[in-house]
């Protein structure tokens, strides 16, 4: 691997490094990212303002507008994703997505660097503290809850695919001054495919592991999750043929993709919220898995693309947006192991990036300046119409 970049320097330049504040590093690292987009996505990205928001204002607007958030895999270092020798693992984000998005190069997570605690910190826009190997809800409300409740939705309109029984509870806050039953619907597809082969196949163990951080934490959960009979009622499945899919699909995420595209199909819901988790078999150490997560997230998230521009329901008036939750511990960390983790809590592991396209999102654009993960809520809010009158976060006047 080319070991020049900025990323992982060598010998003096390593030590530099050490003795920058953890605000430069974050600089540093947004102005490569700049770069390395500018170079590889083949469009004068930061200086043409290419497309117009071709979108209606109002209330109209409002009431057609969806948005579909993809959270990338548990994270992954530019090294192997913007950085030029990384730049062969994501070919659809930085050819078919990246010149069409406006391309956030800075996004800092300041919260908890664990996967749930996190995704919920995006979701409410405020770093939550709850345990992150514990299926409890969150404390603030939710990003569903303010759209639900503000815009008077029905449960139809928000849905979560989440990739672990952790996840369970992501849907709703336990804020009961907002009102109980305002939150979004949850799927988990490993648990329905648990329940559909009643865990007796081994066919289906590469889509069962519950987490890859630890193990042994798989919490069991009951009560309001999509149930089995659901498959077909809502989604239009019987559990024969969502067997038969799963037994082609080569991972979780894309048992998610295809269930996320069912409920596209089946449901439209307004607000679409995806987390992806295959890249977090970084943990077991295993390169070569991390690598081949990192391509298959790649190819997926234009996947969610493609339906979104195919979907009558969405193409149009649709806006993805693709974030990490965060990063991972950059190799020249005393305290890191490199791609494997995300302990550190140092500059590589929080500085991550956004891209959002599609409806009301100029195309071709970079925006430096720092922002946070709990920045996503507020801007959504503004976009969609509702308040997220709770959230810490500032909204980003680029998502309109
Ligand atoms: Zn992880």
């Amino acid at each position: 691997m080319d070991q020049s970049t900025f990323s992982r320097p060598l010998g003096a330049e390593a030590a530099a490094m050490r003795l920058l504040s953890d605000r430069e590093v974050a600089a540093r690292l947004s102005r490569s990212r700049r770069d390395f987009l500018r170079d590889a996505a083949g469009v004068a990205l930061g200086t043409t303002f290419l497309g117009s928001s071709h979108f209606l204002r109002g209330q109209t607007a409002f009431k057609k507008r969806k948005v579909v958030v993809i959270t990338f895999g548990g994270g992954a270092r530019d090294q192997e994703t913007f950085a030029p020798e990384g730049q062969e693992n994501i070919p659809y984000m930085l050819k078919e997505l990246a010149p069409r998005s406006t391309f956030f190069t800075q996004v800092i997570n300041n919260g908890i660097l664990g996967h749930y605690v996190a995704t919920a910190s995006l979701a409410t826009g405020v770093y939550e503290t709850l345990n992150n190997f514990s299926a409890i809800p969150p404390e603030h409300p939710t990003v569903f809850e303010y759209f639900r409740k503000d815009l008077k939705r029905p449960p139809s309109d928000a849905w979560v695919v989440a990739p672990s029984n952790g996840f369970n509870r992501i849907g709703e806050s336990e804020c009961r001054s907002y009102g109980q039953g305002m939150g979004a619907r949850v799927i988990l597809p490993k648990h329905l495919l648990n329940a559909a082969t009643s865990g007796s196949t081994t066919d289906y163990d590469h889509l069962l592991r519950d987490n890859y951080e630890t193990p042994l934490y798989a919490p069991q959960i009951g009560g309001g999750e999509f149930e089995l009979r659901q498959l077909e009622t809502i989604l239009k499945l019987s559990v024969d043929d969502f067997k038969a899919h799963a037994r082609m699909a080569s991972s979780p995420d894309e048992l998610s993709v295809y269930i996320a595209k069912r409920l596209m199909k089946q449901e439209s819901p307004s607000l679409l919220w995806i987390t992806m988790h295959d890249i977090d078999i970084a943990h077991s150490g295993a390169y070569s898995l991390y690598i081949d997560a990192i391509r298959r997230t790649d190819r997926l998230c234009a996947e969610m693309w493609k339906a979104i521009e195919s979907e009558p329901e969405y193409a149009g008036n649709t806006t993805l947006i693709i974030l990490p939750d965060f990063g991972r511990d950059a190799d020249q960390d005393p305290g890191g192991n490199g791609f494997q983790h995300h302990r550190t809590g140092d500059p590589a592991s929080r500085t991550t990036w956004m891209m959002a396209l599609g409806a009301g999102i100029k195309e071709g654009v970079i925006c430096d300046r720092p922002l946070q993960s709990i920045d996503l809520i507020p801007s959504l809010g503004a976009m969609m119409g509702f308040s997220a009158a709770q959230s810490q976060g500032t909204p980003i006047k680029e998502l309109r």
